[in-house]
């Protein structure tokens, strides 16, 4: 089965740029999977995205839609034969075009009564039926989101890059708009790349994740891995707190506050520490502590009903 979207050692350094936005990376989205792509502002993920849409030529490498080659040294394919469809983060709505013929824009040579149709199906499908003849300003930004999909939808792209859909809306928003952009990509089957620098975001939505990190791929992985598993200590952190445990000559691993329990009485194969900090997080409190082997210039991050400095303690990884 081919691979809907590829890329293959991919480098892309802009005019007057020392480095380049994104280096030699290698990538395939499996079809009907949604990947997320995480990653700090500046790190070239709007770039990877524009590079596969046609918006930008890669210096190297190639870049593959299904079957075809879209771009490589002797190869262009332009942005509208690609069969892609495009979210960006303000949407980039036609305002003087209404809900309607936003929506047509990408289906034009579609007859009248399959346009029609396909409106409909639309409308129907992000929960804005019957908002046909409205301007994009009559919109709340929630609504402007869900028909910048409807419209990249419509034309039934093979393909879906969706670049920080939710960073203008608010947290509540936020929260509702990606489980319906999953709930929309699933229904229709789309391969898509969605970017975001949010971590939760990232989670949430991506069958896969990849952590992209100044033009590279970091790691790429489940969610569960991208989590539980990370690389390195930035891939660590980028998802919250994480401990390095590194005890007794074993494999270092990375371990999550929430898969530590710590109290006062030991039992077997609890781990002594001391308790050198608290303080009320709200959800919970959080303890530093310090592992008393040894070894230890390790500090941890705990979870913990009570606990105050200068204890004893236990933990159980
Ligand atoms: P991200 O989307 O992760 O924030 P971008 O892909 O937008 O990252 O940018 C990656 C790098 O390329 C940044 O250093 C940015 O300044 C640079 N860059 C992006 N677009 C251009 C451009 N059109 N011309 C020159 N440099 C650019
Ligand atoms: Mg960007």
């Amino acid at each position: 089965m081919s691979t809907p979207l590829a890329y293959h050692h991919v480098s892309k350094t802009y005019p007057n740029s020392k480095s380049p936005a994104v280096r030699d990376v290698s990538l395939r989205v499996k079809k009907g999977l949604i990947l997320t792509l995480v990653g700090e502002s500046g790190s070239g993920k709007t770039t990877l995205l524009r590079l596969a849409a046609g918006l930008e030529a890669p210096d190297q490498g190639e870049v593959r839609i299904g079957e075809e080659i879209v771009a490589s040294d002797s190869l262009w394919v332009p942005p509208e034969k690609r069969g892609i469809g495009l979210v960006f983060q303000d949407g980039a709505l036609f305002p003087h075009l209404t809900v309607s013929q936003n929506i047509c824009y990408g289906i034009k040579r579609w007859s009248n009564d399959d346009q029609s149709a396909t409106v409909d199906r639309m409308l129907s499908m992000v929960g804005l039926s019957g908002f046909n003849e409205r301007f994009p300003h009559e919109l709340s930004g929630g609504e402007r989101q869900r028909l910048a999909i409807a419209r990249a939808l419509a034309p039934e792209p093979k393909v879906v890059l969706l670049d920080e859909p939710f960073s203008n809306l608010d947290p509540s928003l936020r929260r509702s708009m990606r489980d319906e952009i999953r709930r929309i990509l699933n229904k229709v089957e789309a391969t898509a790349i969605l970017v975001t620098h949010d971590t939760d975001d990232a989670l949430a939505i991506g069958d896969r994740i990849a952590i992209f990190r100044d033009g590279e791929i970091e790691q790429i992985g489940t969610p569960a891995e991208i989590y539980g598993k990370p690389k390195n200590a930035y891939c660590a952190q980028l998802f919250g707190p994480a401990n390095h445990v590194a005890l007794n000559g074993e494999k270092p691993r990375w371990v999550r506050p929430e898969n530590m329990v710590m109290q006062s009485q030991k039992e077997r194969g609890m781990i002594e520490v001391q308790v050198e900090e608290v303080r009320d997080a709200g959800r919970h409190c959080e303890a530093v502590v310090r592992p008393l082997k040894k070894s230890s210039s390790q500090r941890w991050i705990v979870y913990c009903d009570k606990a105050e400095a200068g204890e004893r303690a236990w933990i159980r990884l």
